[in-house]
């Protein structure tokens, strides 16, 4: 079969053609309908050998979206011919976050050599993708693969971010989004569908402005260093009642600290490598900061639910897993509008 491989370090994404793989007892195998690109594909891709931490060559795609194609011994409930999406966090299953379906937090996965789809495991870029369990299936119904793929990483993770800041974001209050790349364009449209607050978008590309706006941001803010000064004006001289990065790099992070509001929630998404300091002087009387890491089972169902009613929706650039290189490119230069994906 075709794949999408990262196979040498500092090589970038090759499509390659591999095994096609089977599924062993209690696993099951999906023929891949779609798969997303993410920017911590390049986040890894991008890491020097010495911190290069995952199995090489690593079939890559840790959003995937497929019809169930072959069962492994034991598994039973799960329809040959269904359309599924991959709940891609994996865990134990067993322990006290596993078992109330936030596999994102997991404790034991590492040590257990469990690791997500396309994150260690082989991942959904490929015609075939082999699932481990198929608690990590949730049903697509008549939901169409390729919009609704994304919304496995790029819906769940702003979705998991948001929701545990949904208090702070009452009628009247304001909410910041840094980054309207993938994942942030999502989120856009998430706290709008789910909260009462204003949106204020930011991103250092025009095209991105355009894009957050398309989706429901009340104000969009070149990303530069007079942004904090236009957000505070914005609020009143207040603040954001929660800010959302979506980059996660020094200056974007200096910024979240600069916009916040006294009370207020930062949650770091971006994994851009910056630090932010915390504590009185640092950030305002009783602000938070934490970094998410992508989401629960349950919430990935309420994302597709979301998507369903259509409030909440991906816009996706198409790809063949032949241009897959192109597309990976494009994702590195900041050029892709909402999410590419690709279908084998
Ligand atoms: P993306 O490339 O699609 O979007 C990033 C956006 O940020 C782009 O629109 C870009 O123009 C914008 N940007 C870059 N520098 C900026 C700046 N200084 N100020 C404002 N905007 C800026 O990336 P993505 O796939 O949406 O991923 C976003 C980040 O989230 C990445 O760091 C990714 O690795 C990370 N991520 C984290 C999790 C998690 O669980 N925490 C999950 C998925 C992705
Ligand atoms: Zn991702």
């Amino acid at each position: 079969m075709k794949a999408v491989q990262y196979r040498e370090i500092g090589k970038g994404p090759e499509v390659v053609e591999i095994d096609t793989p089977e599924p062993g007892p209690g696993q099951i195998r999906l023929k891949v309908t779609a798969a997303g690109l993410c920017h911590s594909d390049w986040f890894l891709m991008d890491l020097p050998e010495e911190q290069y931490a995952y199995p090489l060559p690593l079939t890559l795609g840790h959003e995937g979206v497929g019809v169930v194609d072959m069962l492994g011994d034991g598994v039973e409930g799960v329809e040959i011919g269904g359309s599924y999406a991959i709940y891609g966090p994996w865990g134990c299953g067993q322990c006290h976050a596993c078992s109330k379906g936030a596999e994102n937090y997991c404790p034991y996965a590492a040590e257990m050599g469990i690791a997500p789809p396309g994150l260690g495991a082989p991942g959904a870029m490929a015609e075939y993708v082999i699932i481990d369990d198929k608690r990590h299936l949730i049903p697509l119904g008549d939901l169409d693969p390729v919009e609704t793929v994304s919304l496995t990483d790029a819906g769940l993770t702003p979705y998991h971010a948001i929701t545990a800041a949904e208090h702070k974001l009452r009628p009247g209050s304001t909410a910041v989004v840094i980054g309207v790349g993938g994942l942030g364009h999502v989120g856009v449209q998430i706290i709008r569908a789910i909260s009462g607050a204003k949106v204020i978008a930011l991103d250092v590309s025009d095209e991105k402005l355009e894009l957050a706006t398309e989706v429901g941001a009340h104000h969009t803010v070149i990303s530069d260093e007079n942004a904090a000064d236009r957000v505070r004006e914005l609020t009143g001289g207040l603040g954001a009642d929660a800010v959302f990065d979506f980059v996660g790099m020094q200056p974007t992070l200096d910024l979240s600290r600069a916009v916040v509001a006294v009370d207020g929630y930062i949650h770091i998404v971006g994994i851009g490598g910056g630090t932010l300091a915390t504590g009185f002087f640092s950030t305002p009387f009783g602000a938070a900061v934490r970094a998410p890491y992508w989401g629960t089972r349950s919430e990935l169902r309420e994302v597709l639910d979301l998507a369903r009613e259509g409030s909440v929706g991906v816009h996706v650039e198409r790809y063949s897993i032949d241009d897959a290189v192109e597309a990976y490119a494009k994702l590195h230069k900041g050029t892709v509008r909402g999410r590419a994906v690709v279908v084998p």
